[in-house]
């Protein structure tokens, strides 16, 4: 590997780092200069006067003639003390200079150079890929901007350890360099981050397509690691800059940035050009986190309710809680957007135990035979502290655990099951109710159904929403029931769309049904008014919250 590649195009970086050195010295070098002035002065003062004073001196010293002019022979003296003094300052300010020299290319090193890989940093790249791409244009070349990231290896340095971390980015920056042209720059601008730059020709960007892919490829190979080995991928993001595009290249690293991010998402250890729409999805999920982040702390997030009806009474039987954002900046964002962003943040605990400490509160008022159903994020139930939490505000909020049911969906069959299993037997130990939410989407088998105790099964919308149009949705739906039979769990229809549908789900059997034709989501405010109406809103002041231990558990069996 050439110095090039770790960050040289051979004719313009090395050659404006070396300037740039040589400005800092150009001081010192006029000193030289000087010193080496008044030596050849003395010198030419030699040539010119000395010689005569000398063979006066020598033949004075021989015998042979008279003594030599005073004068002379002391402009002699001090000719050749000058040339000595000269001589001797100008090698000492050279050692100085050479000295100064090495220290200032350590100094250079160390700001510009990663320890660790031996790469260029962060802050080398970013002044180095201008320079590199004003030559490329000069040379009418395209630049392309490659991010790379390691797969999981935060995973590496936990599972592992941090030697084996560290080799494993050694390993991969040789690789990366081994296989990059002479003339590329490679830099380590993060943890396990690569940042490449690399001309081509503009017309060949299949050329990088190859590279990229041979890249990682490469480094994808296992890294042999204290007699073991260690297994990692690599994603790469690729951006390009074509010689008219503009000045910006820092935006460059950001774009390639983009689409590694994009690589990941897409399932790792692949490549993806940079293409603008990512840009445009990006800002938008920054601007719903920093929305998100902000509406947490302004108390944004409301719940609405459904009601949930008997289908054979046509009695209210509960209600199902569900999230409302009615962002000031982005309008109103539905569950399905901000709910896996509040998850991946970290924050879906905190929105759901304000929303739940709402829901409590308004079901206060409620008739007390009605149920508040409220939904569970998988993240949540991972919480060990979960279920303390949720009965504490049940205490708090003075609200019979009996009439709260929690909904999880399939999704939280995977992973720590047996974490999930204790949780959920805690919480019905309590007296709380489990449901089984959406059924029939995800890819719960029916041995992971046994497994946890649930309640209820709620059939998915999408099945009972089109039963009079797919034979196949009615397979399903007759099916779920029949199981929910077997295994005596009362089964929700979601999805009661409209009159045909209610009828055709009434001759399935008794269900509890939910949907638009009953209604939709509603506020606080309008349900209670609903309620209010029905006459089954609790009559007087609203029952006050109260403080109390955690009721001692029901004994149920799991
Ligand atoms: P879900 O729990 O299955 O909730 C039912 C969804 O179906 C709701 O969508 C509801 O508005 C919609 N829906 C109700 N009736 C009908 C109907 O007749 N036809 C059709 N096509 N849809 C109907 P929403 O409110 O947009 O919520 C979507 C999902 O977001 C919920 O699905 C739930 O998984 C999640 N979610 C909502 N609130 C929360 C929350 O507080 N916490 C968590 N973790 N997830 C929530
Ligand atoms: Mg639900
Ligand atoms: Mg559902």
């Amino acid at each position: 590997m050439s110095a090039g590649a770790t960050g040289t195009p051979p004719d313009s970086v090395e050659q404006q780092r070396v300037s740039r050195g040589a400005d800092t010295q150009l001081d010192r070098t006029r000193s030289d200069i000087v010193a080496l002035a008044v030596a050849m002065a003395a010198i030419l003062m030699f040539v010119g006067n000395g010689g005569s004073a000398l063979t006066q001196a020598i033949k004075a010293m021989a015998g042979t003639g008279l003594g030599p002019d005073r004068l002379l022979s002391s402009a002699l003296y001090l000719n050749i003390a000058l040339i000595i003094f000269g001589w001797r300052r100008y090698r000492e300010l050279t050692g100085e200079v050479t000295e100064r020299r090495r220290a200032e290319e350590h100094a250079r090193q160390l700001a510009e150079v990663d320890p660790l890989t031996g790469c260029l940093n962060r802050r080398a790249i970013a002044e180095e890929i201008n320079r590199l791409v004003a030559h490329a244009a000069r040379q009418g070349e395209a630049v392309a901007a490659v991010m790379f990231d390691l797969d999981k290896f935060k995973q590496v340095n936990d599972v592992s350890s941090h030697a084996a971390g560290d080799a494993l980015l050694v390993e991969a920056a040789r690789r990366l360099r081994a296989g990059l042209p002479d003339d590329a720059l490679l830099a380590r601008v993060g943890g396990d981050e690569f940042a490449c730059v690399v001309a081509f020709d503009p017309l060949q960007e299949e050329r990088i397509n190859r590279l990229v892919a041979q890249l990682v490829d490469d480094v994808s190979k296992p890294v042999a690691f204290k007699g073991g080995e260690i297994e990692t991928t690599i994603s790469a993001g690729i951006a390009r800059h074509d010689p008219g595009d503009g000045e910006d290249t820092q935006a460059l690293l950001h774009r390639a940035d983009i689409a590694m991010y994009h690589a990941k998402k897409q399932g790792r250890n692949q490549q993806c050009w940079f293409e603008l729409s990512m840009e445009t999805e990006l800002r938008f999920r920054s601007e719903l986190e920093e929305g998100i982040r902000r509406g947490v702390a302004n108390g944004e997030f409301v719940p609405f309710y459904q009601k949930q009806v008997d289908l054979e009474s046509g009695e209210i039987a509960g209600y199902e809680m569900l999230a409302r954002w009615n962002s000031p900046t982005l309008g109103a964002v539905s569950p399905e957007i901000f709910v896996p962003i509040a998850e991946e943040i970290g924050l879906i605990g905190q929105i759901s135990e304000q929303l739940i400490a709402q829901a409590l509160d308004d079901a206060r008022s409620w008739n007390p035979k009605l149920t508040l159903a409220v939904n569970i994020s998988p993240v949540q139930l991972r919480d060990p502290w979960f279920a303390q939490k949720l009965l504490k505000k049940l205490v708090e909020a003075n609200f019979p655990p009996s009439r709260l049911e929690i909904e999880v969906t399939e999704s939280c069959l995977h992973g720590n099951i047996g974490l999930v299993r204790s949780l959920i037997t805690s919480l019905q130990n309590q007296g709380v109710t489990v449901s089984l939410d959406d059924f029939g989407t995800g890819y719960s088998s029916l041995s992971q159904l046994r497994a946890l105790p649930f309640d209820r099964i709620k059939i998915d919308r999408s099945f009972v929403s089109t039963i009079n149009d797919s034979p196949e949705s009615l397979t399903i739906i007759q099916s779920i029931i029949n199981l929910g039979t077997g295994l005596g769990l009362p089964i929700v229809a979601e999805g009661i769309e409209n009159e045909v549908v209610l009828a055709r789900m009434r001759e399935l059997g008794p269900l509890t049904g939910q949907g638009y034709f009953y209604g939709y989501p509603e506020s606080a405010e309008s349900t209670e008014a609903e309620l209010a109406q029905l006459n089954l809103l609790l009559e007087g002041p609203k029952p006050e919250p109260a403080r109390a231990d955690i009721p001692a558990p029901i004994a149920r069996t799991a």
